[in-house]
């Protein structure tokens, strides 16, 4: 792995066939960093992907969270910023990765188990800020306050330039307990849509943003660091699948989001970027409204990681491929 201070990691996760689907071995890993894509009707044509790191269908919630991303929520406690995000197709483990169930706990109940254990240790002080938005057709919706459908949210930039949500609710938490209890009622308010395979498809990319201060090791320093989780909108290009002018006219905000993220991350890991400010300007973080709330959490020394959530089996062949050629061009 390269090692310049902006490197976007960039990991690959295959759920396991569901009940109802046919077992096949199309997608698999190869050691713990490369995807082999098989194709039964061309057996020559046996594609590898590789990443920073690779999970097959075996790989648990803990196999994700303790190796990969644990570093990155304890960087947030010394000021830093981490953002981690899922990105895939309806159906591909996005929600699974990030926020799991009762039973097998994602990223964001792990990460909030780790920042309210102990906080002592760490000089936390609480109690912590958490804010949770969707971006929904490049518009920005506060997911603590009930729902509306207006323009949403403005984007401003603060006397230092960094930009913000304007008018954001921010909830102050000192137990994991309370924190269960604001997510659970403001996931349900995220934008879903039935689209293909009766899937429920995810129209929005819903950002948790935590703020932590914590005390540093002279007592007069107090850093402020921040983590972003982010469950992105499906992948799939609905354009196809879906005949609705709505549907359509979400999967063209969704796409283009998707592109310029993927621009951007590939921007960050291209190495060229370096902290001036005339550098930063040609990272195409304005192009999309994710981005250009992002902007300050990426790059410049934080630390962000994308996962990739693909599906296994053949019917999910060219949804796959998209994927991963997504994937590797950011990376
Ligand atoms: P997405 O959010 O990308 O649309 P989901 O996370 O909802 O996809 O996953 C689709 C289905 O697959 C769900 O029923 C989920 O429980 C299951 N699933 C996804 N990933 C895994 C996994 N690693 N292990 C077990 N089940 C999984
Ligand atoms: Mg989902």
């Amino acid at each position: 792995m390269t090692s310049h201070p902006n490197k976007v990691q960039v990991l690959c996760r295959i759920r396991p066939f569901l009940k109802d689907e046919t077992v096949d071995n199309t997608i698999s890993t190869e050691g713990d960093k490369t995807i082999k894509v098989q194709n039964h009707r061309d057996p020559t044509k046996e594609l590898h992907y590789t990443f920073d790191a690779c999970f097959d269908s075996k790989a648990s919630q803990k196999n994700v969270y303790f190796p990969y991303v644990k570093n990155l929520v304890d960087s947030v406690f010394e000021g830093q910023s981490s953002t981690i995000f899922c990105y895939g197709v309806t159906g591909a483990g996005k929600t699974f990765t990030i926020q799991g169930d009762d039973l097998h706990l994602g990223i964001i109940p792990r990460a909030m188990m780790q920042i309210f254990a102990n906080g002592n240790a760490r000089n936390i002080i609480y109690p912590i800020k958490m804010s949770y938005y969707e971006v929904f057709k490049e518009n920005v919706y506060d997911l603590l306050r009930e729902r509306d459908s207006g323009p949403g949210l403005p984007i401003r930039e603060d006397s230092n330039r960094r930009t913000f949500v304007a008018g954001l609710k921010e909830e102050l938490l000192t137990s994991f307990e309370e924190f269960k209890k604001v997510f659970n009622t403001a996931a349900k308010r995220r934008r879903t849509a039935s689209t293909r395979l009766n899937a429920n498809s995810s129209r929005s990319h819903a950002v948790l943003m935590i703020k932590i201060c914590s005390k540093g090791n002279s007592d007069n320093i107090i850093y402020e660091g921040q983590l972003n989780l982010i469950d992105l909108a499906g992948s799939e290009d609905n354009r196809k699948t879906d005949n609705n002018r709505e549907r359509m006219k979400e999967s063209t905000a969704i796409n283009q989001s998707l592109f310029v993220l993927g621009k951007v991350i590939e921007a960050l890991n291209s190495g060229a970027v370096s902290f001036s400010y005339f550098v930063k300007s040609r990272i195409p973080y304005r192009d999309s409204k994710m981005t250009r709330i992002l902007q300050d959490s990426l790059g410049g020394g934080s630390k962000s990681m994308m996962i990739v959530n693909i599906a296994p089996g053949e019917s999910f062949l060219q949804d796959t491929q998209k994927t991963l050629n997504y994937a590797t061009k950011a990376r």
